[in-house]
């Protein structure tokens, strides 16, 4: 049997063999493969995906049309991978099928039900995570849209919406737990990756997050340019929030890096002034009195 892989993360390609297929010959044929796709051994009736793909056509034209579009896509993909009958129109997900997004759901749901102690400290999951966000390419079918067909469009929005944060959270807990156990480099990667995701959600305190994270793990790495940097763009971000927790995080930050600039009489005033910020939170309020203390 031939093997297929589905690639939606990002940019979409379809493989049989390994070679790509090129013979599909629309979006709608695409967009069929993928609604199938996504929920394999599902059996979606006919008039539901007809509606679903032609909802301006008269339904026997849509029927029509869809017909056409099976067709066309048995002759690109083979028939080993649909189960078609007269009422209802299947995918069948065969050893030989991979589809880097039931991959990442895989992965995604061991962690949810593995029996761990801690969660932030499991190697098994943090292994699984870190696998699954390798396929985390770009978000799902980016760039990818039938302007005619809003249902389809609706459906592929919440799925990418949820896979986003699923993303989100899995680099976030990689890299705190990176940082936990003082593996600087790798919490930067993770939290770099992060940052991408949260600036293409336009999420300011999630890219606030990132940067203070990437500024920790610079200064840790001894590049305080580069920590300097990261907090101006933290700053320019609660600037924008009126962020209030955020802030007290971004000072205590700030006097760190000013500390290890030799400029103690500023950090010291800033040190107070996390202490005095009444959205402080209180591992900060800890980190920022005990700092004050060692000076
Ligand atoms: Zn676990």
């Amino acid at each position: 049997m031939s093997a297929l892989t589905l690639t939606l993360l990002g940019a979409f390609t379809i493989t049989l063999d390994g070679e790509p297929v090129t013979r599909l010959e629309s979006d709608k044929v695409r967009a069929l493969l993928v609604r199938l796709a996504l929920e394999p051994d599902r059996a979606f009736r006919r008039e539901a995906l007809a509606a679903l793909l032609w909802p301006d056509a008269a339904p026997s034209n849509a029927a029509q049309s869809l017909r056409q579009a099976l067709y066309s896509l048995r002759r690109a993909i083979g028939d080993a991978f649909l189960l078609v009958t007269s009422q209802t129109v299947q995918f069948r997900a065969t050893a030989d099928v991979t589809i880097d997004v039931l991959t990442w759901q895989r992965l995604w749901d061991e962690t949810l039900h593995h029996r761990h102690r801690r969660r932030e400290t499991c190697r098994h999951c943090l292994a699984r995570l870190a696998e699954a966000v390798t396929l985390y390419r770009g978000d799902l079918l980016a760039g990818f849209a039938l302007k005619d067909c809003p249902e389809f469009d609706d459906w592929a929005a919440v799925e990418r919406e949820r896979l986003h944060i699923q993303a989100l959270d899995a680099l976030t807990w990689l890299a705190n737990a990176a940082e936990r156990r003082s593996d600087y480099a790798t919490a930067q990667t993770w939290a770099q990756h992060s940052l991408a995701l949260y600036e293409s959600l336009q999420d300011q305190d999630g890219m606030t997050d990132a940067l203070l994270l990437l500024s920790q793990a610079a200064q840790e790495g001894g590049d305080l340019p580069a920590a300097r940097r990261y907090l101006e763009q933290a700053a320019a971000h609660i600037r924008a929030t009126e962020n209030g927790f955020r802030a007290a995080r971004v000072w205590y930050r700030q006097a760190c890096i000013l500390l290890a600039e030799g400029e103690t009489a500023e950090a010291q005033a800033l040190l107070e002034q996390t202490l005095r910020h009444p959205a402080c939170e209180q591992a900060i309020r800890e980190r920022a009195a005990s700092t004050l203390r060692s000076q």
